[in-house]
């Protein structure tokens, strides 16, 4: 079945892109979790970060590249997390790779 961010990349549900090429697409997430925080998105449905195959090493190189440009855009250059849920006891809750770019914010070890 098709994911919630699936239907984002499809058109067929909402979002607010902030970027958008050929492999990937960044969107705010709805409930975010400091000033900045924005999702990277492969197209390609990879379930997780343990799913991941060599193959798809250059669309995650494309991934850390656009996660430099938007935290330049969003002035976050000097202090971010990017990060990836891997699985449900990770608190993974979409099923399709995405890694969160998270900013503006003074943050601590965890939260
Ligand atoms: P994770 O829990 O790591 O799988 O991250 C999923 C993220 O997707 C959560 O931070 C949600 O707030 C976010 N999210 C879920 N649905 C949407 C949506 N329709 N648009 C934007 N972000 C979403």
């Amino acid at each position: 079945m098709d994911t919630v961010f699936d239907q984002i990349i499809q058109g067929k549900l909402p979002a607010e892109k902030v970027y958008e090429d050929k492999n990937v697409i960044a969107i705010k997430d709805i409930a975010p979790k400091a000033p900045v925080h924005i999702l990277i998105i492969p197209k390609k449905p990879i379930k997780d970060l343990q799913s991941i195959t060599k193959e798809d090493l250059p669309i995650i190189e494309e991934v850390i590249l656009v996660a430099q440009k938007l935290a330049r855009d969003f002035n976050i250059e000097e202090g971010y997390r990017f990060l990836t849920n891997n699985g449900i006891s990770a608190g993974q809750s979409v099923f399709h790779l995405h890694f969160h770019l998270i900013g503006g914010r003074k943050m601590g070890i965890l939260g």
